[in-house]
């Protein structure tokens, strides 16, 4: 099968309110292209040079969105162009972002990164943090970046009940979060929870039972990754 007809059967499955990133990483330009004439203009990277790369030289109505672990001097490289930013684990990266962003007189929107998956190796923040940045202070003072929501991987596993689990967990703190905030709406600023990113192509049905609004989904739209 094609990547534009690979990329049509997951659209047919996700509900209007549910965002796909099409997880292009690793991947060569000219299969982006092919996804963007099918209709496709949201794009995900986890390598900033490998995002700025393929940003020079795609069409400019794509929109990026850097889903990796940050490394924050390279933040600077990609603050003219991100559309959002999924993956901030920390306020230290949160004001690199702000200052970058200012550079270029814009607003970058960003995700923070949640710990859901029980291995050691994900990167986020426990949902304590999070509290924590979204009621500091110093939040009001970046005028230049936007919390819009949360992101989250689940572990990686075959056992679909722990996954199912963690993604209903995220989604009940990111609907409390959603309701502190709202309640305190005037004394803090540069947050909101709109965005629930979570799925991947293993797991984005079951994401999407637990309330996702965005999907990063790469090898079911261009193939396993060499
Ligand atoms: C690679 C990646 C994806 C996409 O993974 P697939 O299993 O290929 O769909 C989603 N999210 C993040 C953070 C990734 O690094």
């Amino acid at each position: 099968m094609s990547i534009a007809s690979h990329l049509q059967s997951i659209k047919e499955q996700l509900p209007a309110h549910v965002t796909l990133v099409a997880v292009s990483k690793t991947k060569p330009v000219s299969d982006i292209l092919e996804a963007y004439h099918a209709g496709q203009t949201i794009f995900g990277e986890n390598k900033i040079q490998e995002m700025v790369t393929k940003y020079e030289a795609l069409p400019k109505d794509i929109k990026w969105h850097m889903i990796g672990h940050l490394q924050r001097n390279k933040i600077k490289y990609m603050a003219h162009f991100v559309d959002l930013i999924h993956g901030v684990d920390s306020f230290k990266t949160l004001k690199e972002i702000d200052k970058q962003a200012r550079k270029h007189n814009r607003v970058i929107n960003c995700l923070l990164q949640a710990k859901i998956a029980t291995e050691d190796t994900k990167f986020g923040l426990s949902f304590n943090e999070i509290e924590k940045i979204a009621a500091s202070s110093e939040l009001n003072e970046l005028e230049n970046v936007k919390i819009s929501g949360l992101m989250g991987m689940a572990s990686f596993t075959d056992n679909t009940e722990q996954v199912k689990e963690e993604f209903t967990r995220l989604n009940a703190f990111f609907e409390k979060l959603k309701t502190d905030i709202t309640s305190r709406t005037g004394e803090i600023q540069h947050i909101e929870m709109n965005i629930l990113s979570i799925g991947m192509s293993g797991d984005y049905s079951i994401a999407i039972a637990c309330g996702s609004t965005m999907v990063r989904i790469g090898s079911a739209i261009f193939g396993q990754r060499s």
